[in-house]
């Protein structure tokens, strides 16, 4: 599908909400838990999802979740990835992009807004990604990391030393919120984007 085209079916008048989570499914069921209820809350709240495309782990969650709330999901990944995060078979919009560094752009083109879940190394990436891009002015779009049962508490100390210690200045918080709910982080974007909350 061209990028024009799936950007246009995703808009619809909802905003686009691009969810960065593990490819894995992590260590403890809380995970896809808040995985699955972001997902619902996406859907319920009038939000399209936009992801990484893969059917794994907990992107499979929460894109399932926003399909089975009846919302649309476009996926966009990197033609060498397609075998190996496997597209679910009901994903319709796949948006296919020849690296990993053009998706990346891409999300940050077609997203009103973003969440992180917890993930490895490619969301860490993904969260470093747009958080400094916000910092530095190139991406003014809300940016919210869901703590669940503690995982970012390292993050927030990695944060938080590098502020210490010169490296960024405090306004660096200003640029995403840690919340401890999938809930949290729905009302945070609602806010940030000036829509009202819908239940
Ligand atoms: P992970 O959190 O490691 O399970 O990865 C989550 C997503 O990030 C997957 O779709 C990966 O393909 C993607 N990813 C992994 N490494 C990178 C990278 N260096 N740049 C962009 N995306 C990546």
């Amino acid at each position: 599908m061209s990028l024009r085209k799936s950007a246009s079916t995703m808009k619809k008048n909802r905003p686009v909400v691009c969810v960065f989570c593990g490819s894995s499914h992590g260590a403890k069921p809380q995970y896809a838990a808040a995985a699955r209820a972001l997902g619902r809350l996406i859907a319920e709240r009038g939000f399209s999802l936009l992801f990484g495309g893969g059917g794994l782990g907990l992107m499979g969650e929460t894109a399932r979740a926003v399909r089975d709330g009846g919302a649309p999901v476009t996926g966009i990944m990197p033609q060498f990835l397609r075998r190996i995060e496997q597209p679910p078979e009901w994903e319709k919009e796949l948006v296919v992009t020849p690296d990993l560094q053009l998706r990346k752009t891409r999300m940050l083109e077609l997203s009103d807004a973003f969440v992180v879940l917890p993930g490895g190394a490619g969301t860490m990436d993904e969260f470093f990604e747009v958080v400094t891009s916000a910092s530095l002015g190139v991406l003014p779009k809300p940016i919210v990391a869901v703590d669940t049962d503690g995982y970012f508490a390292p993050l927030d100390k990695l944060m938080k030393h590098i502020v210490a210690e010169g490296f960024a200045r405090p306004e660096i918080f200003s640029f995403y919120k840690l919340v401890e709910t999938p809930e949290a982080a729905m009302d945070a974007i609602a806010e940030q984007l000036g829509l009202l909350a819908r239940d």
